[in-house]
């Protein structure tokens, strides 16, 4: 292993990131983001920054974003396909999971490139996990959509049979919890993981209704956030 790190194999790396701590980069990440020959990733100052952090010598970043993502993913593969290793990041947590990715991997796959798929920090897990509610089958289904289409995504999330986990913007909280509440869930049970692996961390939990009287009707909660929401029984 050590070996291959050094000198990596040409492939694409996708390289889980810390979405808080800066301890929880693996020691493997690491060592790829320190030998690949270029880093894809969404934001290169950010990215800049935690090559900073983590003491890796600046190296060739190529910007792969959610605008460019189509054109970027077959220039990436193609420089692959010329031999070079690269690290897919992205600002934060696991590359393709909410965040840019999925293009950059079909379009590996599509041209033969080898893959690795480095294990790491995602916020959902231990959102999911601190929720203490069945963690047997789970569903994901990220963000709610902004405006069209974001009543049904809510009734549709509430309604399945596994515990649920979202991410939202914590300025669509109070919106969350009164559409969550109109749809008639208010009694739904409900973890709120905020700043996961941050000085701030912490879960909120509840029923829908007992969460947004804690919420404060005017403020928005601060800091990133997960929703988890309990399976009702059946
Ligand atoms: N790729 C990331 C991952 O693997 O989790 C997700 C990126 S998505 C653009 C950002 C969302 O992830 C945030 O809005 C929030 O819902 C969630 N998130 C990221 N970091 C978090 C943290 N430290 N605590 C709670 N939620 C977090």
């Amino acid at each position: 292993m050590e070996s291959t790190l050094v000198n990596l194999e040409p492939g694409l790396y996708i390289v889980p990131t810390p979405i808080g701590n800066m301890d929880d980069i693996t020691i493997r990440s690491r060592r790829v983001l320190s030998a690949c020959q270029a880093i894809a990733c969404e934001d290169t100052r950010r990215t800049g920054q935690l090559l900073k952090k983590l003491n890796i010598p600046k190296k060739r970043m190529i910007s792969y974003h959610e605008h460019n993502e189509q054109e970027s993913g077959k220039y990436i593969a193609g420089e692959i396909d010329k031999g070079l290793s690269v690290a897919l990041v992205s600002d934060a947590g696991t590359p393709g999971i909410s965040d840019p990715g999925y293009r950059l991997v079909r379009e590996a796959i599509d041209s033969g490139i080898s893959i690795f798929s480095l294990p790491g920090p995602t916020a959902f897990v231990p959102a999911l996990v601190a929720s203490g509610f069945p963690t047997n089958s789970f569903l994901f289904l990220g963000f709610p959509p902004q405006k069209k289409g974001r009543k049904s995504f809510i009734r549709d999330a509430l309604s399945q049979p596994f515990t649920t986990v979202l991410y939202e913007s914590p300025h669509r909280i109070n919106k969350f919890f009164a559409e969550l509440i109109d749809s008639g869930n208010g009694d739904r049970e409900i973890c709120i993981a905020r700043e996961i692996s941050k000085i701030f961390e912490e879960y909120i939990r509840g029923t829908a209704l007992e969460i947004q009287n804690e919420l404060s009707p005017d403020r928005n909660l601060k800091g990133e956030i997960v929703i988890v929401v309990k399976a009702r029984k059946h």
